[in-house]
């Protein structure tokens, strides 16, 4: 009997239940990764994006073909095509059955629903593993029985089942029967590598390792600044899933229950509430926002976009993190806050035209993240920031990168001196009370 495994956002050897029902089974185990080119330029995915999966994708080549399972990349035109892939190279390889994990959004449970009917009608078999993120989205609901919309109550609610969080799968055994394999797999683009994270499996634990020994404790005092390391900068992991969830869990666990282990927590249930919502409101993964009726109308214009994307705004800080973007692919949370904010409620631009941007860019980019974080920043979103807060980029540089090191990071221009950033593209002030009132219009619309 031979067996397939599907590696999507789940690019780690261990805690794979796929991976691990795959092993357990008599026969052969092989693998396949399904690349989309064409698909990935015409969203306009940047280098560092495809140079990150890349990396990746070869470090797993290498771990598993110490367990001897070969990983094939599979090139497909379009995401649709993921049907006729499988099952063309199930039939070529003698495959009989095909394991993989699930994932958040709509079109890839779409995409699964379509595999799962080609497979099946070829007399293949199908077998599809829940995702390992701390909580089943189905376990937590209100007293009313409805999803949770809010933030704190749902937290509250995760804690008391995070006792029930299981133990990471482990690893399989090396493969006993034959030899390694050579890693085979071909890349379909070719890109190079710019940036400072180090892919693979044993990176991601050394990162986890150094952050819970040496950043952990101090996580809530440093996180907000964004010239410090205050943050485990997991998060390029954690979305390629190269490290789990529930990894990161057990390993916080053991670190103790101070102030910082807590905050980060919090954090790991942000990304899992983002999930939930996903789950409970698939609207979302369609372009749709939690609250419609908090959208004012959206006056986009394409050369200030321009702008915002290039960091050249002349707000200082907001440029220095859209640079910070575009150059290393990651960003500091407070500055994506503030780059948000400044988007939708300065330049009064759709919030997902920058949700789409920082997909493209982020290493990290994590559609149920992303889209969560950028539905806050816009008001819309579920326990969004309320429509008449707004940031002010001066006074988060203020309180946030008072001595301006962050922001010389990024701006070479500013020099060592006097920070001096002259020519802000807007009038801050005026477009911030303008866009109070388009949304007060807006809903003055709708109830009439
Ligand atoms: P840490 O502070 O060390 O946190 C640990 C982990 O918790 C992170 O790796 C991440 O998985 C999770 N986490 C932390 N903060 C958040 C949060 N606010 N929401 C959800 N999960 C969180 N995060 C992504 O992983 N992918 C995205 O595409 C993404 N897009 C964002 C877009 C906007 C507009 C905003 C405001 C935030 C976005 N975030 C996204 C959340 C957050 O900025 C990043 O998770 C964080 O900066 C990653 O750095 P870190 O790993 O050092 O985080």
């Amino acid at each position: 009997m031979k067996h397939l495994v599907w590696f999507r956002n789940d690019l780690r050897v261990g805690d794979n239940p796929a991976l691990a029902h795959a092993c357990a089974q008599p026969g052969q185990v092989e693998a396949v990764y399904l690349a989309a080119p064409e698909q990935w330029r015409r969203h306009g995915l940047g280098d560092n994006k495809l140079d990150w999966i890349r990396l990746n994708l070869a470090a797993l080549q290498q771990r598993l073909a110490r367990l001897g399972i070969p990983l094939h990349i599979a090139v497909a035109e379009r995401f649709e095509d993921a049907a006729d892939c499988m099952v063309s190279l199930m039939q070529q390889r003698g495959m009989s059955h095909l394991y993989l994990n699930a994932e958040p959004g709509y079109d890839e449970a779409q995409r699964d629903r379509q595999v799962q009917q080609a497979v099946q009608q070829c007399g293949l078999y199908w077998h599809r593993f829940s995702e390992r993120n701390l909580l089943e989205p189905d376990s937590l609901f209100n007293g009313q029985g409805q999803p949770y919309r809010v933030f704190t109550p749902f937290a509250r609610k995760a804690r008391t089942l995070l006792p029930t969080v299981s133990e990471p799968i482990v690893s399989p055994d090396p493969y006993p029967l034959s030899a390694p394999v050579e890693p085979e797999a071909q890349w379909p683009l070719g890109v190079s590598n710019r940036f400072s994270w180090q892919p693979g499996e044993e990176a991601a634990w050394t990162r986890l390792q150094d952050f819970i020994e040496q950043g952990v404790e101090t996580y809530h005092q440093c996180r907000d600044f964004p010239a410090q390391s205050g943050t485990s900068g997991l998060s390029p992991y954690l979305a390629l899933g190269i490290i789990s969830p529930v990894q990161v869990y057990h390993a916080l666990s053991r670190a103790g229950a101070g102030e910082g282990q807590q905050c980060w927590l919090n954090e790991l249930l942000w990304r899992e509430f983002y999930r939930y919502l996903m789950h409970h409101f698939p609207k979302l993964s369609r372009d749709q926002a939690m609250y419609p009726d908090k959208e004012p109308i959206w006056h986009n214009n394409s050369a200030w976009f321009e702008r915002w994307c290039q960091g050249k705004t002349g707000f200082a800080l907001v440029d220095a993190g859209m640079r910070q973007l575009n150059q290393t692919g990651w960003m500091h949370n407070r500055t994506r806050m503030l780059c948000a904010s400044f988007l939708v409620k300065d330049l009064h631009i759709d919030w997902r035209w920058g949700e789409r941007y920082f997909m493209q860019q982020l290493l990290d980019g994590d559609f149920a993240s992303n889209n969560g974080g950028w539905q806050w920043a816009a008001g819309c979103g579920a326990d969004a920031a309320p429509y008449f807060r707004h940031f002010s980029p001066s006074r988060q540089a203020e309180r946030f990168d008072a001595q301006g090191d962050y922001q010389r990071r990024f701006l070479p221009e500013l020099g060592d001196g006097e920070l001096h950033y002259p020519n802000e593209m807007i009038d801050h002030k005026a477009q911030s009370q303008r866009f109070t009132q388009m949304v007060k219009e807006m809903t003055h619309v709708d109830e009439s």
